[in-house]
């Protein structure tokens, strides 16, 4: 896939679409009952700064966690959100977040700060913000996902810190376009040799001996797939 066709297939997946028309109507509802100037800047700031801590904490401590294939109704959830993503890395159609876990969180994260700072109108731009971040940050995934060598340097910078995310180490660089908190709670790393290699950065720990006492995640997987996803997938194209 060339950046022209991300391009192409990003602007046309459902959960990308949905955001933007929403973000439309967030700004919409603003208009209808706007917060005044610096409130709506305010509003707009507060998002744009707890966006990478929100999303540091639920990569690290929800996506990461080990106690979401315990529960039942919790399982496919937690597999169609983030085990199938590094189960299976470069695989586009589950690189995006699924809207019906995306959505509420992106709304509890930045509407209520927007109502305390500018009441509704301020909730309304807040939560705009909100959607239009997710946008960007689905689109720098992409790209980090995407067989290609960035030309800008921020952008290479961060595809490689989400490489050994995937590839190396999972217990670090859990920022996706923003490593400020990273680098705060000492998750960052920049060179894999930093790190041993971690032998859960696949399957994020839920191993074959987790699936015997919690069965769930590898009902839905048909198994427990072991090894690194490229010679998995080599392995079923001559099988
Ligand atoms: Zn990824
Ligand atoms: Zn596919
Ligand atoms: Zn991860």
């Amino acid at each position: 896939m060339t950046l022209k066709e991300l391009v192409v297939a990003y602007f046309q997946y459902p959960a990308i679409i949905a955001y933007l028309l929403l973000a439309v109507v967030g700004i919409g509802l603003w208009t209808w009952r706007p917060a005044p100037l610096l409130q709506t800047a305010a509003s707009i700031g507060i998002a744009v700064l707890i966006y990478p801590l929100a999303w540091y904490s639920l990569h690290r401590w929800v996506l990461h966690s080990k106690w979401m294939w315990k529960h039942k109704w919790l399982a496919g959830t937690w597999k169609r959100i983030h085990y199938d993503h590094h189960q299976d890395p470069n695989h586009l159609e589950i690189l995006f977040g699924a809207l019906h876990t995306t959505l509420p969180t992106i709304v509890i994260a930045t509407a209520p700060l927007g109502y305390l700072i500018g009441g509704f109108g301020g909730a309304a731009i807040a939560t705009a913000t909100g959607l239009l971040t997710t946008c960007f940050y689905e689109f720098c995934h992409c790209i980090q996902h995407l067989a290609y060598k960035p030309k800008n340097k921020l952008i290479l910078m961060m595809k490689q810190r989400h490489m050994a995310h995937h590839f190396h180490d999972e217990t670090g660089n859990f920022g996706i376009t923003n490593y400020f908190w990273d680098r705060l709670f000492g998750t960052l790393y920049d060179r894999v040799s930093e790190r041993s290699k971690s032998p859960t950065v696949f399957n994020l720990g839920y191993t074959p001996e987790v699936a015997e006492t919690y069965p769930y995640v590898a009902d839905l997987s048909g198994g427990v797939a072991t090894g690194h996803p490229v010679e998995r997938l080599r392995a079923k194209m001559k099988g």
